[in-house]
């Protein structure tokens, strides 16, 4: 089998699996209990926060452990929006967010919200003028990604931040895709909330993380007890945070050297695919982008029918976001690039990971030689 879809979830790595299994098994006390083995519990969790911290430099007492990012970006913008609605009511996001802002912000517009969904061009990027523009004096929040799940583009995070702070105006990022490569410091960034998501860094599925600036109000996500500074009630995905704390400390030892080999495979698998498949289009492609993601559409075939055909030959790729998998309708990502209805269900999305290799980018590439010389 082999996997090329890194965008959608990653492999658990093995330590992070070991760093778990204690918390599965033997250190299962309920981290708010009294006792002593329970309080040791309690100061595991605090450690996990505080390398999650330290990692986007922030401090612990401004994270919080959700289930994914879905639930961060949920509560990150519905939240804000519930605290700041006697400012104003109108929020700035982008056309090619993750349908866990986009649809946050759709239930925001139900309840009265405006929303301002920015257009960006052929390579994925928004106007840096276009936002200032469109910010107004009831403007509460901007959330923009910070690099693009579909097609990889990143964003000029630093320019956007600076916009906000200048105009008193939050900004939060869905971190998700860009997590596992760039050293980001949300400071440096002026980034006021940020999401993120365990299972794109190698750590288990429902876990992820929030982080809220210190003096930005959230109102409560989910109440009850008094976990995650009564913000996020329930007891702790404990065995969860423990393997993402343990998929951090493992990017911070090697992040940036994956990143180098990722883009290597992915800038050589590019180049082959355009050298010896005739009408192939890379998206995005002179955007700067993630190291991992390569999106392209080959003329004449829908990406399902490719889809099919490498499944069959053991390849798991995708034709763009996995949570839109099943819908018929085009990316919604690539609709805003400016493609056409048909070019949009040509997308593909190959996302290499740090487990790819050039004997697998190889054996894609062969193989959609072979399918593509078929049918013509
Ligand atoms: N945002 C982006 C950009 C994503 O790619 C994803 C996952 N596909 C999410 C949010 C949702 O993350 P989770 O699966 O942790 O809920």
């Amino acid at each position: 089998m082999i996997y090329i879809d890194n965008a959608a979830t990653t492999k658990t790595d093995e330590a992070v699996f070991e760093a778990m299994l204690p918390y599965l098994k033997d250190r299962y006390y309920n981290p708010s209990a009294f006792y002593r083995c329970a309080q040791r519990i309690r100061d595991d969790l605090e450690e996990a926060r505080e390398v999650f911290a330290n990692r986007i430099g922030a401090t612990s007492s401004e994270v919080f452990f959700t289930s994914g990012a879905t639930e961060s970006n949920n509560f990150a913008i519905k939240q804000v929006a519930a605290d700041y609605s006697h400012k104003g009511r109108h929020i700035i996001t982008t056309k090619i967010e993750h349908h866990s802002v986009l649809h946050s912000c759709e239930s925001l517009k139900r309840a009265g919200f405006e929303i301002t969904c920015l257009d960006v061009n052929a390579d994925g990027m928004i106007s840096v003028k276009e936002l200032e523009n469109a910010i107004r004096p009831d403007t509460i929040l901007i959330s923009i990604m910070f690099a693009n799940n579909e097609i990889g583009n990143v964003m000029p995070v630093k320019e956007i931040g600076e916009i906000a702070d200048k105009n008193g105006v939050l900004f939060h990022t869905d971190a998700v895709s860009a997590f596992g490569y760039a050293d980001i410091d949300v400071h440096d960034l002026k980034i006021d909330l940020l999401s993120c998501s365990g299972h794109k860094i190698h750590a288990p599925k429902g876990v992820g993380g929030l982080y809220v600036k210190k003096g930005v109000k959230v109102k409560a996500l989910l109440t009850g007890g008094a976990q995650e500074k009564k913000r996020r009630a329930g007891t702790e995905h404990v065995a969860g945070i423990i393997g993402f704390q343990k998929a951090i400390e493992i990017l911070n030892q090697s992040c940036l050297q994956n990143a180098k080999y990722i883009q290597q495979l992915r800038e050589r698998f590019e180049r082959d695919l355009l050298r010896r498949i005739p009408g192939v289009t890379i998206h995005a492609k002179d955007a700067l982008r993630l190291p991992g993601i390569t999106n392209f559409r080959i003329d004449g075939f829908r990406n399902e029918d490719l889809l099919i055909q490498l499944d069959l030959k053991g390849i798991c790729a995708s034709g763009g976001s996995a949570c839109t998998t099943g819908s018929l309708e085009p990316s919604h990502v690539l609709m805003a690039l400016g493609l056409s209805k048909e070019e949009a269900m040509q997308g593909l999305r190959f996302s290499f990971g740090k487990y790819s290799t050039a004997e697998e980018a190889d054996f894609i590439l062969a193989t959609l030689v072979e399918i593509a010389g078929q049918k013509r």
